[in-house]
């Protein structure tokens, strides 16, 4: 049997590189950088205006001359003026810097009569104040963005300001998210009392939209070989990841693993040592799938699915990997089993600033229900039984930040 890291490693490994596309800038949010977004100019571009004002030489001022004639006005957008000698020039906030200014005082610190701006008596006149010189935040050709960036709605400022309407993203894969077994029924339909709602197919779609991959179909496939064979042998010539639950532990009904055998998905392994979770299989088609059978307990599916497919999915899509998250135990813990245990958790902020994670006790693997009021799990080592409040652990999100 496997170690988490084991697993998690060899689950990596397996893993090629998604191809990418092109897309619009605007449809980018949440997609994953492949190229490098360049500045396409100096910024700011030009020396530009700070506050609406006027704009002098600093000499005319330093000479002694404290009311200026006021040659015209120079709004955003215009094309730059050249400023003449003992005059100013009305500047609003976004202009060119006028040629032969260097001095900008704000329209609040001046009055204006007879076509002259004077300059209130006790305001210190300051060279440069009030003006953003040009390339100071970047300069032409610099990397503002680098492959492996989860495009945020900041970064969109920058592909923008950039001047690009395309990006080149990794491909968003085919995903099929596929849960078994006979006693399950979909919400919307009729129930009996010998049966359970289905819950993981809806779930783990949601987790994987939510970071990102969007292209999840869901079938509900029941416990017979044959049909578990021809449906799966679909999936898997549609799709480029599959994540089936249900199936992969010792029962009569567990036909999963098997049927896998069959379709020639190879088994890298199947259990690993943890709970919950401890019957994942995992393998790869023939073509390269990515194959995930992940335990039917709910909690076990989705702790699985955040564990194992989802930094398989990140590294596929070529994102930049994070170091760990550590939080810091609200109470001790006590796990016994020789199993590295991952315990839901709620987190809340310390006082000092720490992350607190606060241990929520679920009833079995099947409690679900539970898992809402948590943030994540943290990971408790193999290796230990008693683990003491303030004890730093690695934590790992639902919805990673
Ligand atoms: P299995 O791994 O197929 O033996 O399932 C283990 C337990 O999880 C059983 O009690 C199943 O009824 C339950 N289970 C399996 N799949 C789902 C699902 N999609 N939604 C809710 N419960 C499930
Ligand atoms: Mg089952």
């Amino acid at each position: 049997m496997l170690t988490t890291t084991e697993a998690l490693d060899a689950v990596l490994a397996a893993t090629k590189t998604f191809s990418t596309e092109e897309i619009a800038a605007e449809d980018s949010t949440g997609r994953v950088l492949r190229q490098i977004v360049r500045a396409e100019r100096d910024q700011p571009p030009f020396d530009r205006v700070m506050m609406d004002g006027i704009a002098f030489a600093c000499s005319d001022y330093d000479s002694g001359q404290h009311s200026f004639p006021i040659q015209s006005m120079q709004a955003a957008g215009d094309e730059v003026l050249a400023l003449e000698n003992g005059h100013c020039i009305e500047i609003m906030t976004g202009a060119v810097l006028p040629q032969n200014a260097n001095c900008i005082v704000p329209v609040e610190r001046i009055t204006v009569v007879d076509g002259k701006a004077k300059i209130e008596a006790d305001y210190a006149v300051k060279k440069d104040r009030f003006i953003h010189p040009r390339g100071s935040d970047y300069a032409t050709g610099a990397h503002l963005l680098t492959p492996g960036k989860r495009i945020s709605p900041l970064d969109i400022a920058i592909i923008a300001s950039c001047g690009e309407t395309k990006v080149e993203v990794a491909n968003d894969p085919a995903i099929r998210v596929i849960s078994t077994g006979n006693e399950l029924v979909a919400a919307g339909e009729p129930i009996e009392p010998h049966q359970i709602r289905m819950s993981n197919g809806p779930t783990v779609v949601s987790l994987l939209t939510s970071h990102g991959h969007e292209r999840c179909e869901h079938d509900h496939i029941v416990d017979d070989a044959g049909t578990l064979r021809d449906r799966l042998a679909q999936h898997l010539d549609d799709a480029e990841v599959l994540v089936l639950s249900g199936g992969v532990s010792m029962g009569k009904a567990d036909y999963v693993p098997e049927v896998l055998a069959e379709l020639g998905v190879e088994v890298l392994f199947h259990r690993i040592s943890q709970r919950p979770g401890k019957p994942m299989w995992f393998g790869t088609g023939t073509d390269g799938q990515l194959v995930f059978a992940l335990p039917g307990n709910p909690v076990s599916a989705l702790v699985c699915c955040r564990q194992y497919v989802i930094p398989a999915l990140n590294r596929a899509s070529g994102v930049t990997e994070k170091p760990p998250e550590f939080a810091a135990l609200a109470s001790n813990v006590s796990f016994k089993p020789a199993l590295t245990c991952f315990q839901p958790v709620k987190l809340i902020s310390g006082a000092a600033g720490q992350t607190l994670a606060i241990p929520v006790k679920t009833n079995t693997s099947g409690d679900f229900a539970a898992l809402s009021a948590t943030d994540g799990y943290v990971e408790l080592p193999k290796d230990q039984t008693n683990f003491s409040a303030g004890t730093a652990v690695i934590l790992h999100r639902w919805i990673a930040r």
